[in-house]
Parts: C-alpha cells; structure tokens; sequence
C-alpha cells in the first residue's frame, strides 16, 4: 500500500497568497464597480529588453538548423554562460570563482528547495523571521522540523528580523546547521552590511555550519559599500552556497534561469573541501537535465554589456516606482522601511493594527492589495509588504487612491 510523505501533512497550507486572492476576490464581487490596485504580489511586469530577446531567438533559431541543434546540454549549465557567470563575478564583485563551481539552474526557488538534499536529514535549520516561504516548507517537506505551532514550526530556529536589529538578525544563539539567509531582503528589503555577513560567516566557520546565502535581488543595490555576494566578505568560500536568479535582475520570472555557487572551498562537520562541490554535481546530474537551451542563450545575453545596461534602466524604473511609494506612505505618516537597495518596502501599520485587519483596510477604502507581513512569518506581524514591480501608471493610480482615500 503506498504512503503519501506525511510531513506534507504539516504545511500551513500555502496559506498567504491563496488567501490575498480569496479576500481580493471577495471584495471585487461585492464591489463590482471599484478598481483594485495590486502593489502585492513580487513578479516582474516589464517586457525583456531588446538584447535579451535578441539571445532568446537565437536560441530558438540555432534550435531550426542541423548545424546548429543542441539537444541535452551540460547539466552543470552552457559553458559559454557559466564563464560569463564567473566573468561578471570577477568584473563587478571582485571575486574569483572557478567555472566548475558555478551551476546553472531553473531558478532560484527549485535551488534553495533542493539544496537541502545533500545536507543530513537531521539537520537543524536556522532562519530569519519574516523569511521567502520556500526555505521553510521544503525543509517540513524534508522532515527536518515538528508539527506546526501556531505560525512557527517545532525544531527551527527562527532568528527575528525586527525594527531593532535593522530587520538583519542576530547570529543564532542555539545549534544550527544550515542557515538561511536572504539579502536584499524579500521581504522586509534590508540588505546586510559586510559586518553583518561577517559576524554569520564566523559562527558558520566555528561551528561547521553552511550558509544559504539568496542573493536574487543583489542588482537592486545601489550603495557601493554593501555586499552584492556573500564571496565579497572573507571566509564565505569556505561555508556559504549563494543561490541567484535572472528572474529579479532580467525579468526571467517566466522564461526560467538561475544559478549556484557551490565553492569547492566548502567544508561541513564530515565534508572535507570539494566534497558538497561533487555532492551538488552528482544531485543535479542524477535529477535535474539542465537549463532550457533557448533560456541560456536569453541568460548569456543579459550579461552583455548591453544586456546588463538595458536591464539597469528596469532596475532604476522599478526603483522610480519604490521612491514614488515610498513618498506618498510616510507622507501619510507610515514608518517605511527597505525600498532603497530593495523592490520591497516593508511598513508598520498604525496603532499596533494587526497584518490582516490592516490588509481588510486597505483594500476597503483605497482599493489596494498589499502583502500582510504576518504571512512571511511571526515578526512580520504588525507589518505589510509592498512591492515595486508595477507598472508605472497603476503605481501612480495606487499612490493617489492611498492619498484621497485611506483614512
Ligand atoms: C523571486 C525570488 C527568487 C527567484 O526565484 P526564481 O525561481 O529564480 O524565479 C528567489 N528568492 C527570493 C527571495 C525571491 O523573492
């Protein structure tokens, strides 16, 4: 008789997202006549940029040719884009990475739900409260925690993010082995100084542990003197995994690409340097057959100097967009925070108002949709998350109902 893996059975149930559409939904049937504006959700919404499209058909047409026609590639990823990886390392964050520590991916998501898998099943997980769903649920997937408890998981350690520490947590004060961190932040939109990274990389070194480093939003960083890769602050070679994504930096959110970084340098309690390397090759070999060709031929493009250019300009737009919500919340005397090196802003509600009500609020009076930060974890209670990825007009359309209409 067949099982199903009963640790799925743990699972808040997806419940944010689901849950935002429900009330939107709600709302809209029985207010048929308002228009709802979403500053909710993290998904890209300008259109790729003429390199990158350029890369993309080339891909397709190689694709039409005998010649040309690739089948499965490398499942460590085309040469050609992991050297342009290393390239753009080397060039903008002066860090030498070899090529063979680079994997090319499907994204970012699948790859800090996957790497877990080369860790022991005891594992105990470390991460920062409020955090990116997908860190926690793969490990209840994994069975590396107990039953939910309320909002929280037994047998993780939850390292709050909060208004006193910067929204950068604490080094952990427990055991942890794996630890998650995400920077730029989704999604409180902090980013780490070197300081920050370093005080982690100590413990992770001291303690054996392995840092999973999410750096998708490092092209959202403007201040030169923060870290854009974990490699940019010594020691991170020898116990960090940084995971990255075209999604965020190119607008591969539906075209799919993204990368690993598994230094050879890395060492855990029973891996000696090269090992977690091999370990991460032989997973992917055995489960994963690569990146799409035409995807990587879109990836190889946007690391052009013209591709990394045009893509900038989205950057700096969706950053526009940031400012321009940024003005108009604290001119109705929010406290905002992120939303500087970040996409994301993340805003206390007024009067101690709980994420929900103050969701149900929002909605009602200025017809906006914005992210509870209570469903990104127990310290996100009390706050919500915005999001820049709009396009320019309803940001505008968004910011003006906020000004006339929320009380
Ligand atoms: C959007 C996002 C990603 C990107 O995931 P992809 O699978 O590459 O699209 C990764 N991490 C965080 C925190 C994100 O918000």
């Amino acid at each position: 008789m067949a099982k199903i893996n009963a640790h799925y059975n743990k699972l808040g149930a997806g419940y944010l997202f689901p849950e935002v559409a429900r009330r939107t939904r709600l709302f809209s049937a029985a207010n048929p006549d308002a228009t709802i504006y979403k500053l909710g959700i993290g998904n890209t919404t300008m259109p790729l940029t003429p390199a990158v499209i350029h890369g993309l058909k080339k891909g397709v047409e190689n694709l039409a040719d005998l010649k040309t026609y690739t089948g499965y590639g490398d499942e460590q990823g085309n040469s050609r884009l992991r050297k342009a990886i290393v390239d753009m390392y080397s060039k903008e964050h002066g860090v030498s990475i070899e090529e063979d520590e680079v994997f090319v991916s499907d994204g970012a998501k699948p790859d800090s739900a996957n790497i877990s898998s080369i860790f022991s099943a005891d594992a105990i997980i470390a991460l920062q409260d409020p955090a990116y769903p997908v860190y926690v649920d793969s490990n209840v997937i994994a069975g590396r925690t107990g039953s939910a408890n309320g909002v929280t998981y037994d047998g993780i350690v939850y390292m709050p993010c909060t208004e006193r520490n910067g929204f950068f947590p604490d080094i952990p004060t427990r055991k942890a082995d794996l630890i998650y961190l995400c920077s730029p932040n989704n999604p409180t939109g902090a980013v780490a100084t070197k300081e920050q990274l370093k005080a982690f990389i100590e413990f992770a070194i001291k303690n054996r542990a392995v840092i999973i480093f999410d750096a998708a939003y490092w092209s959202y960083i403007k201040d030169p003197k923060l870290p854009r890769s974990i490699y940019e602050v010594e020691g991170a070679k020898e116990c960090a995994i940084e995971i990255n994504s075209f999604s965020k930096s190119s607008g591969f959110t539906g075209v799919r690409l993204g990368w690993s970084i598994v230094p050879k340098a890395l060492v855990a309690e029973d891996a000696a340097p090269g090992k977690i390397t091999s370990l991460w090759n032989r997973r992917q070999t055995t489960m994963f057959n690569g990146a799409s060709n035409i995807a990587q031929e879109g990836g190889i493009a946007a690391l052009s100097d013209t591709g990394l250019a045009e893509n900038q300009k989205i950057i700096d737009y969706y950053m526009e967009n940031a400012r321009i919500i940024h003005k108009c919340l604290v001119e109705k005397g929010f406290e905002v925070f992120g939303g500087v090196n970040a996409p994301y802003l993340w805003v206390k509600t007024k009067d101690s108002m709980k994420s929900w009500d103050f969701f149900d609020k929002m909605l009602k009076e200025a017809h906006v949709v914005i992210t509870p930060g209570s469903g990104f974890g127990p310290s996100g209670e009390g706050y919500f998350r915005v999001s820049a990825f709009g396009i320019r007009e309803n940001v505008l359309n968004a910011v003006q109902s906020i000004r006339d209409n929320l009380k």
